[in-house]
């Protein structure tokens, strides 16, 4: 899987503060139907509002890098939070409002306004899922919805068809326990080759 960098350059929707510990990554849609990543990167950086994300991935299944995953992005903040929000990041952090400096946040762009999303986007998300959750050490169980989080209505297409967010999670548990597999694997072989 390939990441295009896409950064954007510091400033109100990149304040360079860092994420203090991965406890969600939180599933966006763009809400803008057939844009690109650069559309949506390009509005965070006009920063009308405060918005942003870490990761955009086009209709094509492009992966575009806007914030870099140890900087937080403004995506789930909020003044009232869903039960499940209290479940992930804990009590403190729902209490100090500070659910973006320990969560990494994805959006998907989407062909229409129904939300749902293309195959290329859901695979490259799945990948790049299971590649985040590989690296952080962490397990599918982080995974959620905006509207978990805080009760917008985001992503659409997941919040009115949530067994297919289920199916999601699911599938990047399978994708995430392969690669550990390989990776054990790997370590076993070394002392053939070593
Ligand atoms: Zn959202």
């Amino acid at each position: 899987m390939t990441i295009e960098n896409h950064l954007m350059p510091p400033g109100k929707n990149r304040d360079q503060r860092p994420i203090h510990d991965l406890r969600s990554m939180v599933m966006h849609w763009v809400e803008n139907p057939n844009t690109g990543i650069d559309h949506t990167r390009n509005w965070f950086i006009r920063g009308e509002v405060f918005g942003s994300y870490h990761y955009i991935i086009d209709i094509q299944g492009r992966v575009g890098r806007i914030i870099p995953e140890n900087e937080r992005a403004f995506h789930c903040g909020s003044r009232v939070y869903e039960p499940r929000a209290t479940k992930l990041f804990g009590a403190d952090v729902i209490r100090a409002m500070t659910t973006n400096n320990f969560s990494l946040g994805i959006g998907l762009c989407h062909p229409d306004w129904t939300g749902k999303f293309t195959r290329e986007t859901i695979i490259s998300a799945l990948k790049l899922c299971a590649d985040i959750l590989y690296r952080h050490n962490k397990s599918e169980g982080i995974i959620s919805t905006h509207y978990e989080i805080t009760g917008k209505n985001c992503p659409r297409y997941w919040q009115n068809n949530h067994a297919k967010f289920e199916a999601f999670v699911k599938s990047v548990g399978q994708i995430l326990a392969k690669k550990r597999a390989i990776s054990l694997e790997a370590e076993k072989m070394l002392a053939q080759i070593l």
